[in-house]
């Protein structure tokens, strides 16, 4: 994991060249790194979707995903992190902690994931691993031990001496790296070698007490001592490991595999995920019944029939084992509805390609064949043991754009394309404009969409048109309501229509998502098919929009307070209309305000440009939270909304002749200034 360009594909390729998984070495410049499979991957250099495959080592079998480190993909770094026991986050030499590797640390953070540091890129001019160190204590909070000495940087780089061994290895450049020389450390780099072992040893003391113990009293240390106390670190994220190299030159890779090995989590020394009891009898004993996760699913395009054969569902398994020919119990993410589904055939992939097993047992990712309808974080586990695990966290969508076929033909197609990529993508959505029948789709940037409108070109040969990218607004409740419906009608016909519906409306936190409840003072005899349709007139509430310009309600809480029914007259439908008369009238006394999509800007650039740079970044609405030089730039951070965001790129580009660079990622939805959200209001056509 790391920020764009840091090089994590580089590695990951040199990492399966020396462990014997490729022949050769596919370049990430001449389109040709396996791990970059996509044709979009391959055109323009970067890694899209996370390329899962496994590799041995020292007698283990090692899982490596590569993860994309654009922010519009932030969903797959999500997803992986969730799944994966271990990281080796990437820095380059030269640029050292940036914006996207800070953003990956923190998600890393979140599922707990013991971390190594590879800082790579010591080959070009201006390496300097001592500066990426003390950025990751400033920047991340880390506390990095590095367990190796460059011997030489930049143009001189040619192999690192190993702290713990105390060896200078150097690698033979005529067959790529894969061979390499283990010798006695050079007379004149020993004081240099001898300081930064006592500088590793110093640092192991503070954070693991054991080891504080040997050093103090000056015991043997040897080289298994500082392994186990590096491991016992590393494990209690209380440390991170830092190793060197360059993965384009072809130096450093096997100590990172070894430290892999030696430093890394296997699957038993991970905590299982959250998990909670799903409704069901639960009636195992014995062998550890299977509890899987369900972390991506990749369909094949075409038509409908060849690609629910071939859509294939990524899984990682906790517990258990998963064999072909069982059948599990999936639950859906979203609504915790169980299926009963069997497993066909299983794979576990290298990339692209894949290879055919029987089972997967606790620790394993693999793909499965077969499964119907699975999304993203749904659980798939023993039908006598239900349960539910710990589901991804899913950023909000912030960018839409009006989608339509070229041809009419296309229009049903268009849509089951959409439907297909929603299911593998949840940071993607499709909705409907307002306004008008015209599907709209929502992403996390505009390169996201680009490249989805893309796909749906060429795997399933739609050619479709994508109007301007608009920012996504959002609707919240101003402050809480409730209203209290009855509905009671006698027909012509002599039918009566019954229903009584009370709904309470609360604000929750700002990126809370929406909840349904219902209050233990509805009658439990109510039957539940009366709920799930008060439930279902709710969601189409909630989707229909706020009060201030119709967009979609987000962060709010939705109880069903009371509800009445009448044995003959009442009905499904009967409880959908009081609903939505109840949530509208509740929602007309809560009012609601617009929210906007606000960026984390960072901004990079030569000191001359600062001041221009900050008063334009002002007058788009942005609040600098933040200047501080790095080598020879300025990096300013900054809060800024979306909407002003448009067109940037060049804009800064014209400002500063092209020598400041930006990146730019969601933070959170944020109230709209009020002039200028009844603007936003008032340049909208009413729904
Ligand atoms: P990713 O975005 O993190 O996957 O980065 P890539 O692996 O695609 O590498 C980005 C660019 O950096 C490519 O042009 C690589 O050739 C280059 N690169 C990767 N590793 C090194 C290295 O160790 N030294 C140098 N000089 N360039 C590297
Ligand atoms: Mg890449």
């Amino acid at each position: 994991m790391a920020h764009i360009d840091a090089g994590k594909t580089t590695t990951s390729e040199r990492l399966l060249f020396y462990s014997g998984v490729i022949a050769r070495l596919g370049e990430v410049d001449d389109g040709a790194a396996v791990m970059d499979w996509m044709e979009q991957e391959q055109e323009r250099g970067i890694s899209i979707t996370a390329a899962a495959t496994s590799l041995f080592w020292r007698d283990h079998h090692v899982n490596l995903i590569d993860t994309p480190g654009h922010v519009d993909f932030t969903i797959e770094v999500e997803r992986c992190l969730r799944v994966l026991d271990g990281g080796i986050t990437v820095f380059s030499a030269v640029e050292g902690v940036e914006s996207q590797s800070e953003t990956v640390w923190r998600q890393a953070d979140r599922y707990r994931v013991p971390r190594l540091a590879f800082i790579n890129k010591c080959d070009r001019a201006g390496a300097d691993p001592d500066a990426v160190m003390v950025e990751m204590r400033t920047r991340l909070r880390a506390v990095p031990i590095a367990l190796q000495l460059p011997m030489g940087l930049g143009e001189e780089f040619h192999g690192v001496i190993d702290l713990v061994t105390m060896t200078a290895r150097t690698w033979d450049d005529a067959s790529f790296g894969a061979r390499f020389t283990d010798a006695a450390i050079a007379p004149e780099l020993m004081p240099d070698a001898e300081l930064a072992r006592e500088l590793m040893l110093e640092a192991l003391a503070e954070v693991d007490d054991d080891f504080m113990a040997q050093y103090l009293a000056e015991d043997d240390i040897g080289e298994d001592d500082i392994r186990a106390a590096l491991r016992r670190a590393t494990l209690a994220l209380a440390a991170v490991p830092v190793l060197m190299g360059s993965a384009l030159r072809n130096k450093g890779i096997h100590n990172l595999l070894d430290a892999v090995i030696d430093y890394l989590p296997a699957p038993a020394e991970t905590p299982a995920p959250a998990e909670t009891p799903a409704p069901g009898e639960a009636s195992v004993s014995g062998d550890a019944p299977l509890r899987a996760l369900a972390f991506k699913v990749a369909s094949a395009g075409g038509n409908a029939a060849v690609r629910h054969a071939q859509s294939l569902t990524y899984v990682r398994v906790y517990a258990g084992e998963m064999r072909r020919g069982d059948t599990v119990l999936v639950i859906n993410a979203h609504s915790d509805k169980g299926t009963r589904q069997r497993i066909g055939r299983i794979w576990q992939m290298h990339a692209n390609a894949r290879r055919e097993c029987e089972a997967l047992s606790a620790g394993q990712i693999g793909a499965v064949l077969g499964l119907r309808a699975v999304t993203t974080g749904d659980t798939l586990c023993d039908p006598a043991a239900p349960v539910v695990l710990e589901r991804l966290f899913v950023p909000e969508p912030v960018i839409s754009v009006a989608i339509e076929p070229r041809s009419e033909d296309d229009a049903e197609r268009l849509q089951e394309a959409l439907d297909v990529l929603a299911l593998e993508d949840p940071t993607f959505r499709v909705g409907r404009a307002r306004d008008s029948m015209q599907t709209v789709i929502e992403g996390m940037g505009e390169l996201h969409l680009e490249i989805l409108v893309d796909r749906i070109h060429r795997e399933f040969g739609i050619d479709a048109k994508a109007g301007r990218p608009q920012v996504s607004y959002r609707e919240t409740l101003r402050q809480s309501a409730h209203a209290n419906k009855l509905l009671e009608r006698r027909l012509p016909s002599g039918l009566g229509q019954y229903a009584r519906v009370e709904l309470a409306l609360a604000p929750l936190a700002r990126g809370a998502g929406n909840r349904f409840r219902i209050a233990d003072s509805v009658p439990s005899e109510l039957p539940a098919e009366y709920l799930a349709a008060i439930e279902s007139s709710v969601a189409e509430g909630l989707m229909r929009g706020g009060t201030m310009a119709g967009f979609a309600l987000v962060d709010l809480e939705v109880t069903v307070r009371q509800a009445g029914h009448h044995p003959v007259d009442s009905s499904a439908q009967a409880f959908k209309v009081a609903a939505a008369m109840a949530f509208a009238e509740a929602l007309r006394h809560a009012g609601s305000l617009v929210l906007e999509p606000v960026m984390s800007v960072e901004v990079l650039a030569p000191e001359e440009f600062v001041g221009e740079i900050m008063g334009d970044l002002v007058a788009r609405r942005g609040k600098i939270t933040g200047i501080q030089s790095r080598s020879s730039v300025q990096v300013i951070a900054c809060l800024v909304p979306l909407a002003a965001m448009f067109g940037y790129a060049t804009d800064l580009r014209s400002r500063t002749k092209g020598r400041a660079t930006f990146t730019m990622q969601f933070m959170n939805y944020a109230e709209v200034p009020s002039g200028i959200g009844n603007e936003i209001a008032a340049s909208l056509p009413r729904a």
